[in-house]
């Protein structure tokens, strides 16, 4: 059972009879050195698999847990203390890990039942498209796996309802639900051992128990936002607030992409909660979206272009790193620094953080595509191969050309200052894009423009800011600016 994978009904637990089996779990010495992982992240995954072996036990089943210096050798050193000849494991969902396994002669590959839409279904659908929106595929699957529909039609008569969710901070003072925490225990006392012990160079705070390790705090976790959290979720979704992590925010992702929750479970609980009248329409489709719709959605993608994706770039983008991203208490930027702390404290930004501030950021400087990507997939307390992939490459940095978004999704600091209340508080001034005061989203964003002016006056969504890139009386000002930025950025004087 992949760490992953936590699921007791399903995966390669199903049909299995208890007296019968044994499971075994491996945590991956490589693994955990390999990379400077944000220690939450690591803690989530092993206390997952320890409580999930736990709760094996008790159902009867026998289990192995072991420490191994890399997945295939806890296989082989269990196929040699047990006597027994080969495995079965769930397909699994990471691409290089599913591309090994399948040429160890020693496991026997069962298809992943994690997601609504296989890799297989996935490529049926994307066959014979020019472009794969995830707007075409998220009509198909409501349709194919009936949910929000009456009859052939979207409930309510409308698919999206995205443009009633783009509102800035509410002014009402108004108190947003509080994630619950669960108790920290000896097994979290374990595995924060094993983690100082093989991952010397994990970075960010300890655990506090805030992500859910257990189906059952997944299932409590999920109750709580559909009472609490999906009556708002929807206007505000793209507000930041330097007092507030979560807002209206499920903070759901880390369960179901270990396998704590269902993509089914997950949209049954909040489609019921619409159809009882607890939940509004334009909230419900939202959220519903997200999960049937774009999470899937990455995950097909990820899987038909495979694992070269990650090296495209478009954009020829060769910058390091800001290192304000490792250093987040030197940058006077507070949007930056307010998300980097949450990165930093949880292991966790909302989405518009990790678009509008971070990403928008590095896609502007023109980080290597590679280096956000890698950053990303080591600091997220859902991140993955196949989730990262598509958001940073293809979403957030445009790397990819456009093959995945029509546009890149670039702004200067007048969007973050309409939806945030940062600017506030910030010695920058978004309204400025030259001089010393001058916010750095402001300056390197209209530098961004001018720079792929030659590719951006061909893409119709683009022209409009090409053609104001061009306009500008400033821009000289404002290209000699961005150098002194980049370079502030690369030294991490900003
Ligand atoms: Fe961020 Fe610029 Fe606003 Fe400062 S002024 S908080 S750097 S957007």
């Amino acid at each position: 059972m992949l760490g992953d994978q936590l699921n007791p009904r399903g995966g390669v637990l199903s049909g299995t009879d208890p007296r019968e089996t044994r499971v075994l779990f491996v945590v991956s010495a490589a693994m955990l050195a390999g990379r400077p992982w944000h220690r939450q992240r690591l803690h989530l995954v092993i206390a997952g698999m320890r409580r999930m072996a736990d709760q094996l036990v008790a159902d009867g089943y026998e289990v192995d847990f072991r420490v191994a210096a890399s997945i295939r050798a806890g296989v082989r050193g269990h196929l040699r203390d047990f006597d027994c000849d080969s495995v079965s494991v769930m397909e699994p969902a990471d691409l290089r890990l599913r591309s090994s396994i399948a040429q160890w002669h020693e496991c026997h590959v069962r298809p992943n039942d994690q997601f609504l839409c296989s890799s297989a279904e996935f490529a049926q659908w994307a066959s014979g498209r020019d472009a794969l929106r995830m707007e075409d595929f998220y009509r198909w699957q409501r349709v194919r796996l009936n949910i929000l529909m009456d009859g052939d039609r979207p409930v309510g008569g409308q698919w999206n309802y995205d443009s009633d969710n783009r509102e800035p901070p509410p002014k009402d003072g108004r108190a947003w639900p509080k994630p619950i925490m669960f108790s920290v225990d000896d097994i979290d006392a374990e595995v924060s051992a094993l983690i100082d012990l093989h991952a010397p160079d994990a970075v960010g705070a300890p655990w506090v128990g805030l992500w859910p390790t257990t189906p059952e705090q997944a299932a409590e976790r999920l109750a709580m936002v559909v009472r609490d959290v999906l009556p708002q979720f929807g206007p505000h979704e793209d507000a930041m607030l330097s007092g507030n992590w979560h807002l209206a925010h499920t903070a759901l992702s880390s369960s179901l992409n270990l396998g704590l929750l269902s993509p089914a479970q997950v949209v049954e609980a909040a489609e019921a909660a619409h159809r009882d009248g607890s939940v509004p329409l334009a909230s419900a489709e939202g959220f519903i979206r997200q999960v049937i719709g774009w999470r899937e959605y990455v995950y097909g993608i990820a899987h038909m272009w495979g694992a070269d994706y990650v090296k495209s770039n478009a954009l020829d983008a060769h910058e390091p790193l800001p290192q304000a991203l490792t250093q987040p208490e030197a940058t006077d930027m507070v949007c930056l620094r307010s998300a980097l702390q949450g990165v930093d404290e949880r292991a966790y930004a909302h989405h518009i953080q990790r678009l509008m501030v971070l990403g928008n950021l590095a896609l502007i400087v023109g980080v290597e595509p590679s280096a956000l990507n890698n950053w990303m997939r080591e600091r997220f307390i859902d991140a993955a191969d196949w989730v990262m992939a598509p958001n940073v490459i293809g979403m957030t940095l445009h790397a990819d050309g456009g093959r995945m978004a029509s546009k890149p999704y670039a702004s200067g600091g007048a969007y973050i200052s309409r939806m945030s209340d940062y600017c506030k508080g910030c010695r920058y001034d978004p309204k400025q894009r030259v001089g010393p005061k001058a916010c750095p989203f402001s300056t390197l964003y209209w530098d961004f423009i001018a720079q792929h002016e030659a590719r951006f006056k061909k893409n119709h969504r683009m022209v409009k800011q090409v053609a104001a890139a061009k306009r500008l009386a400033d821009i000289d000002g404002v290209r000699t600016r961005a150098v002194e930025l980049r370079e502030g950025f690369r030294s991490g004087s900003v």
